[in-house]
């Protein structure tokens, strides 16, 4: 068996340090990029309600899998505005990592846990890796391969746009806005990765009546509205913008020898676009499949009904206005919101979809 896997993220390394750990040193990293992680600097969020029953991804990753994770911050507050509504949950509600060019991105970490070289600046193709290798994990964090390959439904694309600010955060309060005004049908939100820094974003779907909007100015928009919510004078000293950001999912996990994992499987949950845990559970889960304990696609069933949940969910945002928003954050307030975010024994996203239906913001717009 020889392995090659294209792509040195989450999914890629996940599976080269699980196959190290297993015996396995005969698979080779391909990287396109000049280094891990080599990109612009951005927040992301393990939230833990979203990955029930698991309470803890960033322990149960270490104990389960000895992939040793740090975050940036613990998530204890989740301050949640819609236009004229707030929320503030409290309790352990998950952690806040940093992604692209800083030593402490979690791809980094990842990197430094593997013994194997990775070889950078990679130009071959999955045609070209098929000539040399018995098995490719395909781990290039988009869906071109698995759309080229007819194994991909595409569901939708997300347009976001964010920035890096300086000011002074509460690193253990990390915050979301449900406004259309600023990110229509989609949501926005602040991650701090220090008490002085701090990722702002907006994300909101390609959808047709999208396809007009003016992206800096619903950008402006937030950013005035963050700085007003917050009391705090900010500075942009990054920004980022990224256009048709695939989501979907593969039709078959596995193609002969060829495995799809983390976005290239369709990791990507389409309520809020979270990605990160269950593209490192098929990078393990497809090493563990190599190894032979276990089958591939069976591993990874659980996130193809996560998935679907999602979608679900997602469908039903699309059809919000701001009222519904309001509505929705003001049920989200206090005991109901820390129920359904800091219980992680209650599968959230069955628990909002059931609050959608029964409120009929879901019901009844779908007849
Ligand atoms: C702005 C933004 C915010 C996000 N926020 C969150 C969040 O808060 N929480 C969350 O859970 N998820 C979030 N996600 C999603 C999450 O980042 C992804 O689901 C996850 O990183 C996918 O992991 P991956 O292994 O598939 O790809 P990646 O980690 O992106 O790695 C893919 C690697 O493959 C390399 N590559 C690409 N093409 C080739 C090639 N041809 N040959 C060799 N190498 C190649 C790339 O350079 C890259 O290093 C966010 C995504 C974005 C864009």
């Amino acid at each position: 068996m020889k392995i090659a896997i294209m792509g040195a993220g989450l999914s890629g390394l996940a599976c080269g340090i699980t196959l190290e750990k297993n015996g396995i040193e005969d698979f080779t990293i391909f990287e396109s990029r000049n280094e891990v992680d080599d990109r612009f600097v951005n927040g992301e969020i393990f939230l833990s309600a979203l990955n029930a029953p698991i309470e803890d991804s960033i322990s149960y990753l270490s104990e389960e899998f000895g992939i040793y994770l740090q975050p940036v911050g613990d998530i204890k507050k989740l301050i949640i505005r819609s236009e004229n509504e707030m929320t503030t949950i409290t309790g352990t509600l998950g952690f806040n990592v940093v992604r692209g060019r800083r030593g402490d991105s979690i791809s980094k970490q990842m990197e430094s846990q593997l013994h194997s070289k990775i070889v950078f600046n990679s130009k071959h193709t999955y045609e070209d890796l098929k000539k040399g290798y018995t098995h490719i994990i395909l781990a290039t964090g988009d869906a071109s391969y698995s759309e080229k390959m007819w194994n991909y439904n595409r569901d939708f694309t997300v347009s976001l746009k964010g920035g890096i600010v300086k000011g002074s955060f509460d690193r253990y309060a990390t915050m979301a806005w449900l406004n259309n005004n600023f990110a229509p049908k989609g949501y926005s939100y602040l991650i701090p990765l220090s008490e002085t820094e701090a990722n702002i974003v907006i994300a909101y779907p390609d959808l047709e009546e999208n396809t007009y909007l003016d992206f800096d100015m619903l950008w402006n928009r937030f950013f005035e509205a963050v700085k007003i919510d917050l009391k705090e004078k900010m500075e942009l000293v990054d920004s980022f913008e990224i256009t048709k950001y695939i989501i979907g999912h593969c039709k078959e996990a596995r193609i002969g020898n060829t495995f799809f994992t983390g976005n290239c499987y369709g990791a990507i949950m389409p309520f809020l676009g979270f990605g990160q845990f269950s593209s490192i559970m098929t990078g393990i889960y497809s090493a563990h499949d190599l190894c032979g304990k276990g089958k591939y696609d069976k591993l990874i069933r659980t996130f193809d009904k996560s998935y679907e949940n999602s979608l679900i969910l997602r469908r039903a945002m699309e059809k919000m206005d701001n009222n519904d928003f309001d509505f929705l954050v003001k049920h989200l307030n206090g005991h109901i919101g820390n129920i359904v975010l800091d219980f992680n024994n209650i599968n959230f996203l069955n628990i909002i979809s059931n609050i959608l239906k029964s409120v009929g913001l879901f019901n009844s717009r779908e007849s």
